[in-house]
């Protein structure tokens, strides 16, 4: 952390560039805070174990996947890598069971036809020129006709042919002669057509076996490890924009992979020691975990003399970076004098029109 000396020797190199006395920034009438800008992510490896029923249809080589007795108590190595997700597939010992199918070699009788391979079928269909309207004027496809036959149906402009079933004269239905319907086109009047779910086989593959006639079965033990991700983006007491005036080669210090417990780490700034310690808990089923983090302490510099005027002193690589802002009281005023321009500007564009 840089001292106030150095500090306040960084203003004054800083106004003496941009042209100033540096006699003018003396430590007397100086404040100096500094503030704490800390970015990065803690990334935790978090399992969760369940057991569950494994099932394969046909066979399965299952001799590959570890076994266990106790999944709570199988011991795995930690993640190497705490932001991959992985899943782990285990066989709980003595529980793979192959076993054949209570279907006939993958196949079951269908349900449809119940195995006879055909289904009914009607002989004949209505005829479609007069449907709904009477097919003969006569008999009504009776073949017996009528005392006084029908009227024709209303708007019907269709030429109507001798009844095949009565004989009656320009009576009938052109498409099917009085008849009312004709033979159905699929089973050409069979009364039976093929089943359209086995195909005339009177069987279909089983789909619980998956056609093959056998399954497993076994207790799968199933480790699933998922990341859990924070990232920050924080400033101690200074507004957001503070990341802003930052730039990448300035001094800024990096924590990787810290596992445990901040106060357990010598080398650690206190600071940013104590800006950790209440993300670093432990989740529940947390595994492994990664923390990548950077930090650096600007210091914040006002002077009596000069109220208007902020300078943040910035730790670089080898020598601090002063960047100079205006006081947020400066700010105010600007934009109220702004304002005060902008209605006096309005004021006197009314007088003149
Ligand atoms: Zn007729
Ligand atoms: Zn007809
Ligand atoms: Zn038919
Ligand atoms: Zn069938
Ligand atoms: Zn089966």
């Amino acid at each position: 952390m840089l001292s106030e000396d150095d500090i306040l020797a960084a203003v004054r190199r800083g106004l003496g560039a941009a042209g100033a006395d540096p006699a003018a920034f003396p430590a007397h009438g100086a404040r100096i805070t500094r503030h704490l800008l800390v970015d990065g992510e803690i990334v935790r490896s978090v399992e969760t174990r369940e057991e569950r029923t494994g099932f394969h249809p046909g066979s399965l080589d299952l001799s590959d996947r570890p076994r266990y007795d106790d999944l709570d108590g199988y011991a795995i190595p930690a993640p190497s890598d705490p932001g991959k997700p992985s899943a782990l597939l285990l066989v709980r010992r003595g529980t793979v069971d192959p076993r054949p199918c209570d279907c006939t070699n993958g196949r079951r009788q269908c349900a449809r036809c119940e195995g006879a391979g055909d289904v009914k079928c009607p002989t004949h269909v209505p005829c479609g020129g007069c449907e709904g309207r009477l097919c003969c004027l006569s008999c009504e496809g009776t073949g017996k006709p009528a005392l006084k036959a029908a009227d024709r149906p209303q708007g019907e402009t269709g030429t109507r042919v001798d009844c095949r079933e009565c004989g009656a004269e320009g009576a009938a239905c052109g498409k099917c002669r009085g008849a009312g319907r004709k033979k159905c086109g699929v089973c050409r009047g069979s009364g039976t057509r093929p089943c359209p779910l086995c195909k005339r086989d009177g069987t279909i593959a089983h789909d619980y076996c998956g056609g093959t006639g056998r399954y497993v079965r076994w207790t799968e033990g199933v480790v699933e490890r998922r990341p859990v991700v924070d990232t920050f983006k924080e400033t101690s007491s200074l507004p957001d924009r503070a990341f802003a005036w930052t730039r990448e080669d300035d001094g800024w210090q990096r924590v990787d992979t810290l596992d445990g417990d901040p106060d357990a780490d010598a080398d650690l700034d206190p600071g940013i020691a104590a800006f950790l310690k209440p993300r670093l808990g432990h989740h529940d089923g947390e595994v492994g975990r990664r923390v990548r983090v950077r930090h650096l302490s600007l210091a914040r510099v006002t002077h009596d003399d000069h109220p208007h005027r902020v300078h943040v002193v910035i730790p670089g690589p080898v020598t601090p970076r002063v960047v100079t802002v205006r006081s947020p009281r400066r700010t105010r005023q600007l934009v109220l004098l702004a304002l005060v321009v902008l209605v006096a500007a309005v004021a006197v564009a009314r007088l003149v029109s």
